[in-house]
């Protein structure tokens, strides 16, 4: 693998960087694999890995011996985990030693797509609301597909550019921007990554990097947490931005603990030693990776109005409807966006409206469904979110069947007729309805698996 020379001489200057390991790492081509898996569907132990090992810095991330075909696992379709890099699994303990979970926080991941951060603190804050964003209409589906596979009701994905959340002034506790970057950090896993790494891009992901910060930092609450990352070696984007940080805005870095084991080595900016971590693969077992927390300090700003946007609420008689079909939770609000009545826990419908009026939702909460007639429609969003399915008609599915199910076959079943759940090791995969002389399958037909 050859590595740019400008690059590996660009990093002479980082904290803990050598040469020579890391030129022989990037010639082993070794792979690492791990996942977090998602612990309001599932447990380690019932998933079919042999042998994973805890990430250290993370209480659900878990490295496997080798790489499984996740395409052919249904558990990886029902959300019971999620496929992400370990080092950048580290922004749990980041939230575990800056962040309580008291009160209810609200977060905004402003680069959110795939969704592997947003996953992640829907999970650290599930008493709280988590605004995931993706300014690529693309990515921003791909986003929404994950986010509703990981089933947690408090997250709403937005299609924004960063700059559209200024208004919300003051707004959020936590945001983290896990900046779009030049990659270099990811040259082992993905070597085409270096035929588009240059020096000129690495100063316009500096720029760019600098502009989203700047677009943000204004709806971050005073002594609200920033979290800074990126996937890339270069100072330019990492301790460079640090400085660009404390220089523009009133903020400061916070000094998180390492254990020796992890080998993170701690790294300083130049101007203002503001702290950062940076995960060099030879030292860590992961891919390189930097991050840093910054507490927004006091200082003088206006106070707009935030404005709301009404939602419609069903009716009493949609209300009785999806009632005969499923036990309402009591702790969440209903409201109708088109025809699809949608969930949110009580405390967060205010926000939602507050977010309506400002952003573009793709998905908000859990759609729970439509009315059609004196007929409930299931929504896929309430198949796979948490919410108890003790009361719906559930079929488990063999492993073949399930395959077949999420191929979006038919399926040879005897059942009730009606609308069933159906699921994979108790773990809900997605809706049939079983009519007279067939069964129809309801899976996306956008996610179905594709691959033989
Ligand atoms: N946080 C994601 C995760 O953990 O799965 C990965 C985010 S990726 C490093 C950066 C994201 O920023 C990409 O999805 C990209 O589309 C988005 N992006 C690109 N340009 C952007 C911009 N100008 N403003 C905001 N986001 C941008």
């Amino acid at each position: 693998m050859k590595i740019p020379h400008q690059l590996i001489q660009s990093l002479h200057a980082a904290k803990g960087f050598n040469s020579n390991a890391f030129e022989a790492l990037h010639n082993t081509r070794e792979t690492i694999t791990s996942v977090r898996i998602n612990p309001f569907k599932t447990a380690i132990e019932k998933l079919s890995f042999d042998n994973p090992q805890q990430v250290g810095w993370c209480k659900n991330g878990y490295y496997l011996s080798e790489r499984p075909s996740f395409t052919f696992d249904p558990f990886f379709h029902a959300g019971a985990y999620y496929v992400q890099e370990a080092s950048s699994m580290f922004l749990w303990q980041i939230l575990q030693q800056t962040v309580a979970t008291t009160n209810n926080k609200k977060v905004l991941d402003v680069c959110a797509a795939p969704g592997g951060k947003s996953t992640l603190l829907s999970t650290y804050f599930n008493n709280g609301l988590v605004v995931s964003n993706e300014v690529i209409k693309q990515r921003a589906n791909i986003l929404t597909e994950n986010i509703t596979k990981w089933g947690l009701p408090n997250v709403v994905v937005t299609n924004n550019d960063p700059k559209q959340f200024k208004q919300l002034e003051n707004y959020f506790d936590v945001i983290v921007v896990d900046a779009p970057c030049s990659g270099s950090g990811l040259f082992r896993k993905d070597e085409e990554a270096i035929n588009e790494w240059s020096e000129n891009n690495v100063m316009l992901c500096n720029q760019r990097q600098q502009r989203i910060i700047a677009d943000v930092m204004n709806c971050l609450k005073q002594d609200g947490i920033l979290i800074y990352s990126t996937c890339s070696y270069s100072i330019e984007e990492n301790e460079t931005i640090l400085d660009w940080v404390c220089n523009t805005f009133n903020a400061s870095t916070i000094q998180v603990e390492l254990q020796p084991q992890w080998n993170i080595t701690e790294t300083q900016s130049v101007k203002h030693n503001a702290y950062g971590y940076r995960f060099w693969p030879y030292q860590v077992k992961g891919e390189g990776f930097f991050i840093a927390a910054f507490k927004k300090n006091n200082g003088a700003f206006e106070h707009t109005k935030i404005k709301t946007q009404s939602f419609i609420s069903p009716s009493k008689n949609e209300i009785q409807i999806m009632q005969s079909f499923i036990q309402l939770p009591s702790k969440y609000s209903f409201f109708k966006q088109n025809e699809n009545i949608k969930a949110v826990e009580n405390i967060w419908l205010n926000e939602l409206q507050t977010l309506a009026k400002y952003l573009f939702i793709k998905k908000a909460g859990v759609e729970f469904g439509t009315i059609k007639g004196r007929d409930f429609i299931p929504s896929h969003e309430l198949a796979v979110s948490v919410f108890s399915s003790e009361n719906i008609s559930t079929i488990e599915l063999n492993k073949e069947q399930a395959l077949q199910y999420l191929r979006r076959q038919e399926i040879d079943l005897h059942a009730e007729k009606g609308w069933q759940l159906v699921a994979y090791c108790g773990l809900p995969l997605g809706w049939i309805k079983v009519l007279p002389n067939r069964i129809n399958n309801y899976y996306p037909n956008e996610w179905r698996i594709l691959k033989q």
